[in-house]
Parts: structure tokens; C-alpha cells; sequence
């Protein structure tokens, strides 16, 4: 069976930061880059505040930067998702989706977070057919189109100003009176001409027309929390901003993680209960998430990795 010293499971700014400092230390990281190639930021717009960027950089591009990187100094990056991990033994037996199997002698998790969604039925009917939880990914199908975004943080905030463009009208759809956004994005967005906040409003429904598979989005119904009143918002696309989930479910039961399910780490350190494996990036910081935070534990991960290993 193919053994590693290291293996790095994911591939966003904490999985190629941890695999460029491993690959230079000597412990040929292997990297199963996971179900999106380069992570969250991939489906990014301009990223302004990564050092080292003046101009800024568009997300994809900077992915494919780090990624170019790390396998300059001989990390091998494979497309695959890990399926299976034993966190009882050392060496640790992992399995991969399309049948691989390997021992690694220490564990990077960088696994990332995925985007939440509302729970209707109706946004699950129309997922694919005007429900969208990517406007990098999807806004160009409703170009001078009327769309909405639901949420009130730097997402919501940056994929309001993003549609803005491209689109007639945005209505961002915000539980609250005030928008948690950063007072930089929320100024951005309170100076669009063409994005109506709604404040105090919640989702009730999304309605839309169905012709055997083919599904058209065409509306919202829209509730004030303060009021009880409701109304129709007409739209051709809805764009659900309202926060992520830590991609955790493999590690159910065999490392820490707190009540919504970020992995645990020691203080200053990226290391978890079981010793060997390291976590970094968003999977374990709820607090920060933000690219350089998450490139910054990943070359953590990566040092204690190769101290651990001695
Ligand atoms: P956040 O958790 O910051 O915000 C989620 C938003 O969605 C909140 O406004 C919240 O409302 C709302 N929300 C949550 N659940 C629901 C629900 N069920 N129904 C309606 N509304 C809901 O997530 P983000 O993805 O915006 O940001 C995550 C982190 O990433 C933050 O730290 C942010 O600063 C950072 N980020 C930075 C960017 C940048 O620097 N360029 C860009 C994007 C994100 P409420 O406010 O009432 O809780």
C-alpha cells in the first residue's frame, strides 16, 4: 500500500499553504484536493485584501497561483475526495473515492466549510433553476435581470455589489435592521443605486413555474418581521448568502469539534485530540475565515507536522 509522510486533505488556501511548506520540508505531502478544486475561493470575485496583491486577484487565479506553487517544490496534488479515515492507528489508513488506499504518517485536515442554505422545500425545488448560492458562479445567467440575496454579512454584502452589476435590480433580504457586513461593504452596498435592502424581512417561499424538468424561478414571498405583513418580490434568480457549514462529517466521532462542528485545536496550535493529524483553514476557525488566516494555519500544520515527525 502507497505510503506518505503527509497527506493533506483539501485544497484552499490552507491545504496548498500546508502543502507548499511541507513539499519545502522534505515530506512529499500528497493532496486530495476534495469536491471543489481550490475551495471557496474559487467561486470569489476580486480579492482585495490578501498581502502581496496590489491590483488585487481574481479568486480562481490565486488558487491556481498557490496551487502552481506547491507543486514546483514536488507536492502531489490529485483530484479525489477522501472517503475514509482511522484515526485509531499510526500510520493512519485512509481511503479514497475512487478505491485508493494509503498510509499516511501525519494528517493535514483543511477541508473547508460549504455554503448553508435556508431549508425550504421551495429552494431546494429550485436549486439549479434560479436558486443559487454562488453569484460568481451563476449571476452571469441573470444579466439585466431583477435577483435577490438573502443574508446581511461580507457575503451577502459582496455578491449584492457583484450582481449589481451585471444585473437590472438586487434586493438584499436581511433579517435585522443592520447588516453585519464589514461598514466597508456595507457602505458599498448602501451607495449601489440599484440594491433595495429589505430590512426586517424573512423568506417564506420561492415560487417559480415547473414544466416537467424544466424549473423557472419567478418570484419570492417575502415576510416583515415586524409587521406580520407579506409581499411578492418578482425575480429571476435568488441568491442565498447566509453563512457556511465546516466540511466535517468525516471525522464524526473520531476528532473534537464543538457544537456546530469545527474541529477543535490545541491554543496556538493547529494540532487536534488525535496527535499527528493537524487541522487549518476554515474546518477549524469560526472566528476569522478569511484566506490569509487560513493560509497562515496552514503553514502551521504544516511546521508541527514536520515536528512531529522529528
Ligand atoms: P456570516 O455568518 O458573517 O453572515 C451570515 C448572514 O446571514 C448574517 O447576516 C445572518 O443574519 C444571516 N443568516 C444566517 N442564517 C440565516 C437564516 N436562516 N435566515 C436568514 N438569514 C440568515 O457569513 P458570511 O458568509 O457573510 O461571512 C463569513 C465570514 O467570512 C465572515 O467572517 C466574513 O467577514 C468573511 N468574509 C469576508 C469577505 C472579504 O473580506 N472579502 C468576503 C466574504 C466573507 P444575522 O446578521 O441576523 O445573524
Amino acid at each position: 500500500m502507497e505510503t506518505t509522510k503527509c497527506l493533506i486533505i483539501g485544497s484552499g488556501p490552507a491545504g496548498y499553504t500546508a502543502a507548499i511548506y511541507a513539499s519545502r520540508a522534505d515530506l512529499k505531502p500528497i493532496v486530495y484536493q476534495g469536491m471543489e478544486p481550490g475551495g471557496q475561493l474559487t467561486t470569489t470575485t476580486e480579492i482585495d485584501n490578501f498581502p502581496g496583491y496590489p491590483e488585487g486577484v481574481e479568486g480562481p487565479k490565486m488558487m491556481e497561483d498557490l496551487q502552481k506553487q506547491a507543486e514546483r517544490f514536488g507536492a502531489d496534488i490529485r483530484w479525489g475526495m477522501v472517503s475514509e479515515i482511522d484515526t485509531t492507528e499510526r500510520p493512519f489508513k485512509v481511503k479514497v473515492d475512487d478505491g485508493t488506499e494509503l498510509l499516511a504518517e501525519t494528517v493535514i485536515v483543511a477541508t473547508g466549510a460549504t455554503a448553508k442554505y435556508l431549508g425550504l422545500e421551495s429552494e431546494q425545488k429550485f436549486k439549479g433553476g434560479g436558486v443559487s448560492a454562488c453569484a460568481t458562479c451563476d449571476g452571469f445567467f441573470y444579466k439585466g435581470k431583477d435577483v435577490a440575496v438573502v443574508g446581511g454579512g461580507d457575503t451577502a454584502a459582496e455578491e449584492a455589489t457583484y450582481l449589481a452589476n451585471l444585473c437590472r435590480k438586487v434586493y438584499l433580504i436581511h433579517r435585522r435592521d443592520q447588516l453585519r457586513a464589514s461598514k466597508a461593504m456595507q457602505n458599498k452596498v448602501l451607495n449601489t443605486a440599484n440594491i433595495e435592502v429589505l430590512w426586517n424581512h424573512e423568506v417564506k417561499e420561492i415560487v417559480g413555474v415547473e414544466q416537467g424538468f424544466t424549473k423557472a424561478l419567478n418570484g419570492a414571498i417575502l415576510v416583515n418581521n415586524k409587521t406580520g405583513e407579506e409581499q411578492k418580490i418578482n425575480i429571476d434568480g435568488f441568491f442565498v448568502a447566509i453563512g457556511h457549514k465546516p466540511n466535517t462529517n468525516l471525522f464524526f466521532g473520531k476528532l473534537d469539534m464543538d457544537e456546530t462542528g469545527y474541529l477543535i485545536t490545541k491554543p496556538d496550535s493547529t494540532a487536534t485530540n488525535v496527535p499527528g493529524i493537524f487541522a487549518a483553514g476554515d474546518v477549524q476557525d469560526k472566528h476569522y475565515r478569511q484566506a490569509i488566516t487560513a493560509a497562515g494555519t496552514g503553514a502551521m500544520a504544516a511546521i508541527e507536522a514536520e515536528r512531529f515527525l522529528g
